[in-house]
């Protein structure tokens, strides 16, 4: 059982994960690399392997650094199946689309400001993949995955069961003819959000482990809730805009349906709430169509006909005009928009207009990578650079760290302690944390190893000595961290 990754082994985003068994060639996660220029650059290098040569694609869930790169592998001349579950599919076409548009407005946008100085328009890089491609992607899905259910893909027995990270995540049990793997894709935080816990692995003698938060506990969600309702309160009460930068999937629906419970409490004032993302509108509505799949509360609410994640001041801005005049509504309002390390999206032009007015709150519900925008202003800065203006940062800001949808350690040792598994395959982390889990996982009688870049691996096999491959260097790359890492 051999596994070759080609995204997402000494970073956390990318993942893309080729495996060879009983003679088959089986593409795990075929995601785009995100974070800063050295990595995005990578998205353009040609695939080292024979893409027709492949036997299936399987889709652990439908973030963007899982599903990215489908387009540019059809583009390739990949013309096999693509496997995946309902939701997954229904969440990647969304995901896709909007990552097209983005790249196609981006080319638009550098084609400008190369003709205003004079460089030829071939020297413009074009975009990855146009919406053309995402349809030809979108046509080889097959969305017949069911959690728990075993499914036969290119003759391999592969069972789905319940990651508990975003709508439709998956984790495979993947099972040779020698052998049985579990490829864990991004396995969930168990406090926090609408999903369900992940199902506790059956027994495996390999797990290739995510490993994105293997060095942090998260704080309790009772007091995650408790801190955001004191920042919702505490910003009210300044009587300003608070803005939310939020991820479109997962985090918007778990903020709206946290703000709803809190004003149906009673315990934050009904302000006006908008939802100023138009993907997030369109996730929110796959979370309305596959309510079965999540937690019981939220689950029982869409069966009985209520909307638990529309507080009644909801207001979902559609077109960018009308985002444009939430700049000139007066009084309190609380505006989510993305995107939410606030590199891009509606969430500059609130930056904009709020961000230098004392009576204005940020709050932070993301993982903010230090180079970005958001990371700056958390960390202090006193003046950003927000759409080519100079803009001084007097709003009152607020981090909130336990929002997040993945594993902690916690989570991530619990994962292992079901599997009985002696050997853990580390991807989708950065280099010092995997590096700081290998004596976590030796402390408790498992062989821990590091997946290679690119190298291939023999998952039984006996890995490394001290489980880091050849050349490896146990320091994180600056930035590297994924906008949909949390
Ligand atoms: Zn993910």
């Amino acid at each position: 059982m051999q596994l070759q990754s080609f995204g997402a082994a000494g970073t956390v985003t990318g993942s893309m994960h080729l495996l060879t068994l009983d003679g088959r060639h089986l593409l795990i996660d075929c995601g785009l690399f995100q974070g800063n220029d050295e990595l995005e650059a990578r998205n353009r290098e040609p695939l080292p392997f024979d893409v027709a040569g492949l036997d299936a694609v399987i889709l652990t869930h439908a973030h963007l650094d899982h599903v990215g790169r489908l387009p540019l592998l059809v583009k390739l001349g990949y013309r096999g199946p693509i496997h995946c579950t309902e939701p997954t599919a229904a969440l990647a076409e969304t995901v896709l689309l909007d990552s097209a548009r983005l790249q196609v407005d981006g080319y638009r946008h550098d084609l400008r400001r190369a003709r205003r100085q004079g460089i030829p328009d071939e020297q413009v890089p074009p975009p990855l993949y146009g919406e053309e491609d995402v349809h030809r992607a979108l046509a080889l899905l097959r969305p017949g995955l069911r959690f728990g259910e075993t499914t036969p893909v290119a003759g391999v027995r592969v069972t789905p069961q319940r990651a508990g990270h975003i709508l439709g995540s998956a984790y495979l049990l993947i099972e040779s003819s020698d052998a049985r793997l579990i490829m864990s894709g991004d396995l969930g935080n168990r406090e926090s959000g609408l999903q369900l816990d992940f199902t506790p692995p059956p027994h495996a003698d390999a797990v290739v482990l995510e490993s994105t938060y293997a060095n942090r506990t998260h704080r309790a969600w009772n007091a995650t809730l408790a801190e955001f309702r004191d920042a919702l309160r505490e910003a009210a009460a300044q009587g300003g805009k608070i803005l939310i930068p939020s991820f479109a999937i997962e985090r918007t629906q778990t903020i709206l349906h946290t703000i709803k419970g809190l004003m149906d409490a009673g315990e934050v004032p009904r302000i006006p709430v908008f939802l100023d993302s138009p993907m997030a509108a369109r996730a929110t509505h796959e979370y309305f169509e596959f309510g079965d799949e999540l937690i019981p509360e939220v689950r029982d609410a869409l069966r009985a006909g209520e909307d638990p994640f529309r507080p009644s001041t909801l207001h979902v801005v559609p077109t960018s005009a009308e985002s444009q005049r939430i700049n000139r509504y007066d009084g309190p309002a609380i505006i989510l928009a993305g995107n939410g390390m606030m590199t891009g999206g509606r969430i500059q032009h609130h930056l904009k207009h709020h961000l230098w007015k004392p009576s204005t709150s940020l709050i932070s519900v993301s993982y903010q990578s230090p180079s970005s925008l958001g990371g700056r202003i958390v960390t202090g800065a006193d003046h950003v650079r927000v759409m080519g203006e100079d803009i001084a940062v007097r709003a009152h800001i607020h981090t909130i760290g336990g929002f997040s949808a993945h594993a902690d350690q916690d989570d991530l040792l619990a994962f292992l302690s079901t599997a009985g598994t002696p050997h853990v395959w580390l991807v989708h982390g950065e280099p010092d944390v995997m590096d700081s889990f290998l004596p976590v996982l030796a402390a408790r009688g498992l062989k821990g190893d590091i997946v290679p870049d690119r190298q291939p691996v023999d998952l039984t096999g006996p890995g490394y000595p001290d489980g880091r491959p050849p050349g490896f260097v146990p320091t994180p790359p600056r930035g590297a961290h994924a906008e949909s890492t949390e």
